[in-house]
């Protein structure tokens, strides 16, 4: 069979880019392990566009950020189905140091600031404010598990989607392209999430994988809150008194299983948002994708011009794919620079 491009891995990564492909008219073959606790298939798909202590609005944050909500939106309008959800996010501040900066911004920089701002109205009763807070605008959070499986359900009505394992040693370099198994393909792109350094091609790329909690909870107190409320941890409403909440990150880890280090570190973030009693109805973990902070890496081999990487989306995985896979289009295609600091050729690690 030819194709144009074979994807290893349908996370998040692998969807994304499988949807720019396609629209440029590009045969494709998305080839994954259809593994149940993968980051995409448990992360909470917050998009918070101030997101640390000093609120830092990195450059092309709004860039990303309009871009990312114009893709899912496509989407949705051509599927009828919602998946990104528009939510406030109700910002604790946890210190004075946190208020501070935060006055000193808004004195500064409020042209800019002013898109994500607006005052905080909030029960001190049912949530910790000792410092005063503020709601973001313009946040809110994607349901990947829907996302991907409308993704998979797409590909698989193109015969464009398939389960296996693709070890990197199974495939040839061959003059102009690719071959695995008995698929030619013009270029090969490897969107494999944490694990995305045992790769013969890859394998000098320094993953740097965050294991990471989440609780589902009920809160029955806080039943009619619909923002997400954000203090040190999350606190994500999925209605009918249920909520999500996270999240930890754990740099060493023996298992990618759910444990109870684990689950003591989220309800230590959850203690910091609220005094509600609660019961926890579920308890998941799974590896982020991290190579340096939450920077996105992508371009291909230095070597091999026909195999390409995509990876490194970390913490901040929905805000960012739609718009460097866009990005990571051009460059295969039509061999568009891409941003130099993403740019897994330019970088030396
Ligand atoms: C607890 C937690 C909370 C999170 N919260 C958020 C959040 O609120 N907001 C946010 O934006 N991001 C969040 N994230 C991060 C987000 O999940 C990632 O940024 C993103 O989903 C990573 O997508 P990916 O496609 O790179 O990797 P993955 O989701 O790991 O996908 C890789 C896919 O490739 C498959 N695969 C790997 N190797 C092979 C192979 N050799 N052959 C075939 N298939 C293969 C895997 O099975 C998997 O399906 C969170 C992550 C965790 C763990």
């Amino acid at each position: 069979m030819k194709i144009d491009t074979l994807i290893v891995g349908q996370g998040l990564a692998g969807s994304v880019l499988a949807w720019h492909l396609l629209e440029k008219g590009q045969r494709l073959l998305v080839v994954d392990r259809d593994e149940p606790n993968t980051s995409s298939k448990v992360a909470a798909g917050l998009v918070t566009p101030l997101a640390g202590a000093r609120f830092a609005l990195s450059e092309s944050l709004e860039t990303r950020l309009d871009y990312a909500r114009a893709f899912y939106w496509k989407h949705e309008e051509s599927c009828g189905r919602t998946f990104f959800h528009h939510r406030r996010i109700a910002r604790l501040f946890q210190s004075e140091k946190e208020r501070s900066a935060w006055t000193t911004r808004l004195e500064n920089e409020g042209e800019r600031y002013a898109r994500f701002h607006a005052p905080l109205e909030i029960d001190p009763l049912r949530f910790h404010v000792p410092f005063g807070g503020f709601e973001m605008k313009e946040g809110g959070w994607l349901d990947v598990p829907a996302f991907l499986e409308y993704t998979r359900q797409a590909l698989l009505e193109r015969a464009a989607y398939a389960i296996a394992r693709v070890e990197s040693t199974d495939i040839a370099v061959e003059h102009g392209g690719v071959r695995w198994k008995n698929i030619d393909a013009a270029r090969v792109v490897f969107c494999e999430g944490w694990r995305g350094n045992r790769n013969r091609f890859f394998d000098w790329v320094p993953m740097n994988a965050a294991l990471g909690d989440i609780l589902d909870l009920a809160i029955p107190a806080l039943e009619d809150e619909r923002r997400i409320v954000n203090r040190g941890g999350w606190l994500l409403p999925l209605g009918n008194g249920r909520f999500r909440v996270g999240s930890n990150y754990r740099h060493q880890f023996d298992s990618e299983s759910p444990d109870e280090t684990g689950e003591a570190e989220v309800l230590a973030k959850l203690a910091g948002i609220t005094p509600a009693p609660f019961q926890v109805l579920r308890h998941r973990a799974a590896v982020r994708p991290v190579i340096r902070r939450s920077q996105v890496f992508l371009g291909v081999h230095p070597a091999h011009r026909r195999v390409a990487f995509f990876n490194g989306l970390g913490s901040k995985g929905v805000l960012n794919a739609p718009w460097y896979a866009a990005q990571l289009t051009e460059h295969l295609l039509r061999d568009v620079p891409l941003p130099r600091g993403s740019d897994l050729s330019h970088n030396h690690f």
